[in-house]
């Protein structure tokens, strides 16, 4: 039988993320023969604690330590970090990327009226966050229920396996457009690692790739690069085209917790309501995770007395918009906090400490700071034109390292717009013109 790596496609897409799977789910729909190449696994999400840590725990991935001793972590397996998010969605800046030029209202109200994007029901809202809802609504903060990409219907009360990649359907991930590509003939290859765009008198030709211990060379005349804001920059420096080392931003992220014995949880959808006040770059949200990622907040935190208490432990989780800066390099990603984001942080930690206090939390503590938006690498203006179209003909970067500016928002339907717009625009180009 002819293995998926030994024919040439219409289009190529490195990466399975949620820019990379709208893209490829797009280009399929539109008639091009496209084939997907990720390096993680795909099998079916099992909701536990070991595939997830496979996922994205296994350091020099999945996990990257900083210099500082900060932690970034991104999903490496078909559909990205989709797979173990949180699954909040925010809408993209229209104003934002208006200015790069690039309108994303048609994509949005497309992907609106397609997924499932809407505050959860009262119902599945668990009794953390709205504990932690009705302290900071009597602090006098506009807290209020975020939107999910989650199946309601399908969702379970009293669930905690979503952070681990939720094995009932009733999280959206990027996993979903995959098989949407695939039921339009779409081919996915995973634990499949791109090593490079091959490139002819500068002109995309395909990639290199390897898989099953072999490296393939597989043509195209369209590459997309969707690698994440990781993968994209060390894709585009490997294939001559980028810097070694490219700033980006990546969300830093402390989790602010604090015990009220009054409570017995630690089962629920995290994030599922909180504050954002965007002129600050600050974001605030309930954050109540499974056991053994509590029991490693606490330890990270030295707080071994703390270890014990995750069933009755509220978590309030402080993100911001960090500025551009550190760097992603060929083996490595490393990033320190400025004052001004530093700032920040402290800011949010304050509030949240009031909204747990007001919980009638006490022995507070707060973990480093982690983050998991690396983005920004590959930036809309700089590395890419407003098609996300790089300086190689036929090649092109989809995914969160094009985001233009420092960000500070969940990242996943701006990078489900993207991609639904590049798909649409090439399709509208004809392949043919690729093919040439
Ligand atoms: C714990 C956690 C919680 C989060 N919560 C939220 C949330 O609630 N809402 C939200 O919007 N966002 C959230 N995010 C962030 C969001 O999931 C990511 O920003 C988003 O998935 C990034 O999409 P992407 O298209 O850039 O690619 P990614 O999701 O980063 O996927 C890129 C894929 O490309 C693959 N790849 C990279 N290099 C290569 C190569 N050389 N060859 C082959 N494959 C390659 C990787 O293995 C990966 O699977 C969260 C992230 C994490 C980790």
């Amino acid at each position: 039988m002819t293995s998926a790596l030994d024919t040439s496609y219409d289009a190529i897409v490195a990466g399975s993320g949620p820019g990379g799977a709208a893209v490829a789910r797009e280009l399929a729909m539109g008639g091009a023969r496209v084939l997907i190449l990720e390096q993680g696994g795909a099998a079916p999400l099992a909701g536990t604690v070991t595939q997830m840590a496979r996922m994205a725990a296994i350091p020099g991935k999945g996990a990257f330590l900083h210099s500082d001793g900060s932690l970034l972590v991104q999903g490496i397996t078909a559909g990205g970090s989709s797979a173990v998010n949180f699954a909040t969605a925010a809408a993209p800046p229209l104003a934002l990327f208006a200015a790069y030029g690039v309108d994303l209202a048609p994509a949005l109200a497309a992907l609106r009226a397609q997924l499932p994007i809407a505050p959860l029901p009262d119902a599945l809202i668990g009794p953390m966050a709205t504990r932690i809802m009705a302290a900071a609504r009597a602090s006098g903060l506009d807290w209020h229920k975020f939107d999910k990409m989650i199946r309601a219907p399908a969702c379970r009360a009293g669930c905690w396996r979503c952070a681990y990649g939720c094995p009932f359907g009733a999280k959206w991930s990027a996993r979903d457009f995959l098989d949407e590509a695939a039921r339009h003939g779409a081919r996915l290859v995973d634990q499949a690692r791109v090593l490079r765009v091959v490139l002819e008198d500068g002109r995309a030709r395909g990639v290199e790739v390897v898989h099953g211990g072999r490296t393939h060379t597989v043509a195209a005349p369209l590459v997309v690069l969707a690698g994440g804001g990781i993968g994209s920059p060390r894709l585009l420096h490997n294939s001559g085209l980028a810097p070694r080392r490219s700033p980006f931003f990546s969300d830093p992220v402390v989790a602010v917790i604090g015990t009220a014995d009054d409570i017995d949880g630690g089962a629920e959808v995290p994030m599922a309501a909180g504050l954002r006040l965007d002129d600050e770059g600050v974001t605030l949200a309930d954050m109540t995770l499974p056991g053994p990622m509590y029991q490693a907040f606490a330890l990270q935190a030295g707080r071994v007395d703390r270890v014990g208490a995750h069933r009755r432990s509220l978590t309030v989780m402080v993100k911001i918009r960090d500025e551009i800066g550190g760097s992603v390099g060929p083996h490595w990603v490393n990033k320190h906090l400025r004052a001004a984001d530093r700032a920040k942080l402290d800011h949010g930690i304050g509030i949240a400490r009031t909204v747990l206090a007001a919980a009638g939390a006490r022995k507070l503590f707060q973990t480093h700071h982690f983050a998991a938006h690396p983005g920004g690498s590959v930036r809309i203006g700089a590395g890419v034109d407003s098609d996300l179209r790089t300086r190689a003909a036929g090649l092109y970067v989809c995914d969160a390292s094009v985001i233009p500016q420092a960000w500070g928002l969940p990242p996943t339907l701006t990078l489900l717009c993207l991609g639904k717009r590049l798909g649409q625009h090439l399709s509208a180009q004809s392949l043919s013109v690729f093919r040439a």
